[in-house]
């Protein structure tokens, strides 16, 4: 690890101050991707200004129709909440006991990682991520691999993830890491259907055609005849683009099944 200023505020407007003034900084949130990066000499910041003393962050409020959940909130507080059984049901899938212990939803989004599960629930919950300076909708918000369309100084306050009708996530997970190899995350809002998608691409998407179908044609069987362009899916040791392409079909078709 190189050296670092290391910073504890306990507002955001001390955290925003910190990283404004700092030459280099980075937030911090549960560590579990910052602090091995760091270790690994892979970030070398000049500031690191840790967001855990910030109370207020860590919160799942329940609005009627919609939740929000603050950005310094476990996987674990999130896997023991009620109000949208379907996201506590992918919480709780999260790695291992450890990582749903120190691992934040702010930390996982603002990461973007292309395996990690909250971004399949952030899209098709049509989710809207608040930050320092305004709201992003989920659609604007996972822009490539390791990318969001946050600014380095804005901190994630909260996510607002709406109520669906019904919803329902299904993962394959990586036997290792447990990260997700695919997730797919179908949310009925009456009529309409949103399908979110990860680990299969560069972060999370939607598959619309997909959407539309079951919309028509809320059953497992649609599942088969939706287009799907796998042309630029993940290709690495765990797994093919075109193994990845069917299991994004085989996860859909379990989320669909669950609901239906
Ligand atoms: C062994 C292991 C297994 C895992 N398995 C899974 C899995 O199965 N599924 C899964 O989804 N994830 C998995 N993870 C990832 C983990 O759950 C965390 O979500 C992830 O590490 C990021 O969250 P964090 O709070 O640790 O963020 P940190 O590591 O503290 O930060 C990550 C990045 O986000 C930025 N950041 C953090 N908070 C904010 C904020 N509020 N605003 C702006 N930027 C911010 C930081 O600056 C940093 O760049 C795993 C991690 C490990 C180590």
């Amino acid at each position: 690890m190189y050296q670092f200023k290391y910073h504890k505020p306990t507002s955001l407007d001390q955290a925003a101050a910190a990283m404004s003034a700092a030459e280099d900084g980075v937030f911090l949130a549960g560590g579990m991707t910052l602090i091995p990066t760091l270790k690994a000499r892979l970030r070398a910041p000049s500031d690191v200004i840790d967001l855990a003393g910030i109370a207020e962050l860590d919160s799942v409020t329940d609005n009627g129709d919609s939740i929000s959940v603050g950005a310094l909130t476990r996987h674990a507080s999130v896997a023991a909440s009620t109000a949208i059984p379907a996201l506590a049901d992918l919480a709780s899938q999260i790695g291992d006991a450890q990582v749903r212990n120190r691992g934040t939803i702010g930390g996982s989004v603002s990461n973007s990682d292309p395996a990690a599960d909250y971004p399949a629930a952030v899209l098709a919950l049509d989710a809207t991520i608040r930050t320092t300076s305004r709201t992003i909708a989920a659609d604007d918000f996972f822009l490539d691999l390791f990318e969001t369309a946050l600014d380095e100084d804005e901190i994630v306050t909260n996510v607002e993830f709406k109520k669906p009708t019904a919803a329902a996530y299904a993962k394959f997970p990586n036997p290792a890491s447990r990260y997700a190899m695919v997730g797919v995350f179908v949310a009925r809002f009456g009529a309409a259907v949103r399908v979110g998608v990860t680990g299969a691409g560069a972060c999370g998407f939607r598959w619309t055609a997909l959407e539309e179908a079951l919309a028509s044609n809320f059953a497992a069987s649609a599942v088969e005849g939706a287009a799907l362009d796998a042309s630029e899916f993940n290709e690495d040791m765990h797994a093919s683009s075109e193994y990845r392409a069917h299991l994004v079909r085989v996860m859909a078709e379990q989320a669909v099944a669950a609901i239906a």
